[in-house]
């Protein structure tokens, strides 16, 4: 068997011209989606995220800004720099880049952006509704997964989902959707015994763990969909996801490719949530 390859992002593409024909109904009723991402620091790979997300949400047709901040900025310049965009009306999505400075508290930057408006779906707020299922808005990259399942009518309710990896933005969120959509769901993690034996059950196989070529082809049920959170950089400079590609994909039903899969569906439900979080304000 041959896996069915999930396209991120042509999917991705199709729901951001969905997104783009929004966002102009939206500014012409005067609530053009706003979106403000801060970044503090100079670490590479979060400019290149910034850049990737501000021009996607113009592309789209939303005011995207990104306000810079020096590596040695403090907690209390960051704090309130986020109270006075909580307070801007024209600003309906807030995004505090992670990882931030070291002397930064990360905790009370993320905790400071209004509920309503944390589009990224990190504050306590939010990923404590996603317990109750009511969030306002689920982590982008879970929440990306769930929208690369629908795509393909895979069938979730009463099916066995294992995901491995229980960080705040990808695993637990993950295997919390999962459960609202009716999966039994089984969390792996580095202090799992037998992962193999566990996974080897997953009708949806998840994985985020951060290490290229972690799920072999012996990990996977025959005809599972596998998707595969990971972004890894290789010595070569090569992008590399946490699953081995090319053999599991002779034994999977359906499986994510990386690049092209997962992370541009994480971008799209950024723009998703800012679209939502602007629709909300011209309701109110
Ligand atoms: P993390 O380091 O916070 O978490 C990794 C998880 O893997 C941990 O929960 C750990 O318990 C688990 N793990 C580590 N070794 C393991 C082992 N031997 N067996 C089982 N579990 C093990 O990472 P994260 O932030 O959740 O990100 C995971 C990966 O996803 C990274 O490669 C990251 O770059 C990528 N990522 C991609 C996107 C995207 O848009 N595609 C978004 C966020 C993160």
């Amino acid at each position: 068997m041959t896996a069915k390859i999930i396209d991120g992002t042509a999917l991705a593409q199709r729901l951001r011209a969905q997104f783009h024909a929004q966002a102009e109904a939206l500014a012409a009723r005067g609530h053009r989606p706003g979106l403000t991402v801060i970044i503090a620091g100079d670490n590479p790979a979060s400019r290149v995220y910034v850049r990737n997300k501000v021009k996607a949400c113009n592309e789209a047709g939303f005011d995207s800004r990104h306000i810079e901040f020096p590596a040695e900025v403090s907690t209390e310049t960051l704090l309130a720099e986020v109270a006075r965009l909580n307070a801007d009306p024209a600003v309906h999505g807030i995004l505090v880049q992670l990882p931030l400075p070291a002397q930064v508290d990360s905790g009370r930057a993320t905790a400071a952006i209004v509920p309503h408006k944390d589009v990224d779906g990190f504050h306590v707020a939010n990923l404590g509704g996603l317990v109750n299922g009511k969030a306002d808005f689920a982590p982008c990259t879970p929440a990306g997964v769930m929208e690369m399942l629908a795509s393909e009518s895979i069938a979730i309710e009463g099916r066995h989902a294992v995901v491995i990896g229980r960080s705040n933005i990808v695993g637990k969120p993950m295997a919390l959707l999962l459960l609202q959509a009716g999966a039994t769901v089984t969390i792996c993690h580095s202090k799992t015994v037998d992962l193999p034996a566990i996974t080897r059950q997953a009708d949806i196989l998840v994985a985020a763990v951060g290490k290229p070529k972690f799920v072999t082809a012996n990990m996977v049920k025959p005809g599972a969909c596998v998707i595969d959170v990971g972004i890894n950089r290789l010595e070569t400079g090569k992008l590399a996801g946490d699953v081995d590609f090319e053999a599991v994909k002779e034994v999977a039903g359906w499986i994510t490719p990386v690049p092209g899969g997962v992370g541009p569906m994480t971008i799209a439900m950024l723009l998703a949530n800012t679209l939502k979080a602007a629709g909300r304000t011209a309701q109110s």
